[in-house]
């Protein structure tokens, strides 16, 4: 059944080992891979637990931890919580995760307990916000970041495992030396007044990868976070392709179901989308349109890149695709498929949607 989700485990597998070389090799660092954007499918998890290189597993979702925390027990590696976890997860929390991302004392007290409840010690890496704003303790509040540590480290049932810090996800702010380096002193500071040692300074995701590249990585970053340039092989700071990695391990394969020429522009009065935006057309003359049985519900059409490159996507509703095939040198007739490479927010919708099937290839 279309549309696929096509998922190739060998070019995924090979990707993973290049970015371990420039992570681990070139840039001194242990790797997480993150399995968030896949829903923490279960093959794919096979194969990231199998990979030697890999040294935890990531998700942002702790029901995601829980369906695999089976193949990484066995495998000596271990999970990672990413969102800093809700009051109302804190038991799964403590019995899935080995290690999770925190920034309210609250939740790390809530932990604590539960840790003791379990007869556990949970890890907990300390949050500090950069400037990108999303999580993690503002890091001009010094004082602050000081004393939550401090707490932390008193506590019983938790080991404060690390500090770390996420950039370019909210205010799309870019990782460099200079704001990583404000980490790394902050760190630096933690350790010097606490006597101890933090295992674990990770220095953001796959936008942080580039700065390895230019030996622009602060020595005491020691972690990072992977997952869109396992998946799709760019480094998401500038966009650039890793060396080593392909683009193509995920592609979408879709069906049309009509195909006709008709003109470019509707006709009448122009209103509202399906959606509520008032849209824009360019005027083509008369085209030969395809629509294909996938749409907004499954995929993000902006992020869907035909293969053949004299196709056009011209739009999307909720369950269709319009694309516009003029030049294509094929002759399209309605049941053939069109494949697509594939930008994050598609990968993200067409992993998510029970309407796609994913195939292994
Ligand atoms: C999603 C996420 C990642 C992975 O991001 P990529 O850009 O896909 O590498 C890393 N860290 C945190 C905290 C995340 O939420």
């Amino acid at each position: 059944m279309y549309p696929k989700l096509l998922i190739d485990l060998k070019k995924l597998r090979e990707n993973i080992d290049a970015v371990a070389k420039i992570t681990k090799d070139d840039g001194g660092c242990t790797m997480m891979i993150v399995t968030k954007c896949l829903c923490a499918n279960r093959e794919v998890a096979k194969m990231i637990t199998d990979h030697p290189r890999v040294d935890f597993l990531a998700d942002s979702r702790i029901e995601n931890i829980k369906k695999y925390q089976d193949l990484v027990e066995v495998s000596g590696k271990q999970s990672v919580l990413l969102r800093l976890p809700m009051m109302s997860e804190i038991e799964d929390v403590v019995k899935y995760a080995d290690i999770s991302f925190n920034s309210e004392l609250a939740t790390i007290e809530a932990l604590d307990q539960e840790a003791a409840k379990q007869g556990k010690t949970h890890k907990v890496v300390l949050m500090v916000d950069l400037g990108d704003l999303r999580e993690g303790i503002f890091f001009r509040n010094k004082e602050e970041i000081l004393e939550t540590a401090a707490k932390i480290h008193a506590m019983k049932n938790v080991e404060l495992y690390g500090m770390g810090t996420n950039l370019t996800c909210y205010g799309a702010i870019i990782p460099k030396y200079d704001n990583l380096s404000v980490l790394c002193d902050i760190a630096g500071k933690v350790e010097e007044k606490l006597g101890i040692q933090l295992q674990m300074i990770s220095g953001g995701n796959s936008s942080s990868i580039y700065l390895v590249g230019e030996g622009q990585l602060p020595e005491k970053i020691n972690n990072l976070r992977l997952g869109e340039s396992f998946l799709l092989g760019n480094d998401t700071a500038y966009g650039a392709d890793l060396p080593g990695t392909v683009g193509d391990g995920l592609l979408c394969e879709a069906q049309i179901v009509e195909l006709k020429t008709k003109p470019s522009l509707p006709i009448g009065e122009v209103g509202v989308d399906a959606f509520g935006q008032k849209p824009y057309y360019e005027d083509r003359g008369e085209i030969k349109r395809a629509i294909l049985a996938i749409g907004q519900q499954d995929t993000d059409r902006g992020g869907m890149i035909p293969l053949d490159e004299k196709v056009d996507v011209l739009g999307a509703s909720s369950d269709h695709l319009i694309l516009d095939v003029t030049k294509s040198d094929r002759e399209y007739k309605v049941g053939d498929t069109v494949q697509f490479t594939l930008e994050y927010g598609a990968v993200l919708r067409l992993a998510t949607s029970e309407y796609v099937t994913k195939e292994f290839i």
